[in-house]
């Protein structure tokens, strides 16, 4: 059978944006990609929280599907916390404070039951811990990771080695331009490739996201809003409609891999009209399907002839 893990943060947030301040909101990489997923295919989700975690959040996760016999508590701390500001063209975004409380002694423990997952989304932790996770995995059919600058500064050597072992990158272009210093999208994407990974997807925040798999190429733009509210999370909520799509399908098809671009986009596109998860959390299958459609009539082209 087919089975999705995800490891990553599970954070408290503090955000402000143009629409206002909010306080406490349930974020992190792990808890964005897995609601995001839970719409086609809900994950296992790997991960420590403190002794202030809510049980409301406990139970909202579950109430999407999320397997949490994989996320410990840690009662000698709290949780994660991170702070960010947005500028009011809502892409530069500064980091106010990280508070890595019990996230600092995190050492992912996968229970046995998860060891057989198939489809595994390595969020944006530690290279080493990544490279942790995989030698807990027996036979996985694909393993994406994401990072960061942070990362790529301080961990290159373990990164790369991470990154050699994985069959897809899904990052940020800047975190892609950092890692190969090539000038466009495309030869960034292929140097990556060239790094191990197959499938590489560049995410581009409001200009869309490339996916390079093997010799195809593909881009999808970002779905086309009137407002965005607060953009935190939409990277990983743009993995957790990709890889959750992947692992719904079990078939790494050039077809599937495209659509699954779409529903990246579309579950991105849902996840920064509201603040934290307030939007993307009440997400129904016909709320994707309406996207999806609008999607592909917005990007299909009549025939030229000359
Ligand atoms: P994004 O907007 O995609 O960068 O994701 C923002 C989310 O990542 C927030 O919910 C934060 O709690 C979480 N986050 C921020 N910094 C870190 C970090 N250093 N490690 C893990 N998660 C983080």
């Amino acid at each position: 059978m087919t089975e999705l893990l995800v490891v990553g943060s599970v954070a408290y947030d503090d955000v402000e944006t143009p629409f206002g301040r909010r306080e406490d909101l349930l974020g992190g990489s792990a808890t964005y990609f897995s609601v995001s997923a839970s719409r086609f295919k809900p994950p296992r989700l790997v991960g420590v929280v403190g002794k202030d975690f809510n049980p409301a959040d406990k139970a909202m996760l579950k109430s999407h599907g999320v397997d949490l016999a994989g996320l410990s508590v840690d009662d000698s701390g709290e949780t994660f916390r991170w702070g960010g500001v947005y500028a009011k063209n809502m892409n530069d975004r500064t980091t106010t404070y990280t508070h890595l409380n019990v996230f600092a002694n995190f050492s992912p423990q996968l229970p046995k039951a998860y060891r057989d997952s198939s489809f595994v989304f390595l969020g944006n932790i530690a290279p080493e811990l990544q490279l942790n996770v995989l030698d807990q995995i027996s036979a996985p059919r694909f393993v994406a990771l994401d990072t960061m600058n942070f990362w790529i500064d301080s961990k290159l050597d373990v990164l790369k080695k991470a990154v050699s072992r994985v069959d897809g990158l899904v990052i940020n272009d800047e975190e892609g331009c950092l890692l190969t210093y090539k000038p466009t999208a495309l030869a960034v994407g292929r140097a990556l490739q060239e790094m191990g990974p197959r499938t590489v997807v560049l995410k581009r925040g409001e200009h869309g996201a490339l996916l390079l798999h093997g010799d195809d190429i593909f881009y999808v733009p970002a779905y086309p809003l009137e407002s965005v509210v607060d953009p935190t999370g939409a990277g990983d909520t743009f993995a957790g409609g990709f890889v959750g799509y992947l692992a719904r399908c079990n078939e790494l098809t050039a077809d599937n891999l495209r659509r699954a671009m779409l529903c990246g986009s579309i579950m991105a596109s849902f996840c920064v009209e509201g603040f934290g998860l307030d939007r993307l959390r009440g997400v129904t299958n016909d709320d994707v399907m309406k996207r999806y459609n609008k999607f592909v009539a917005l990007t299909q082209c009549p025939k030229l002839t000359l």
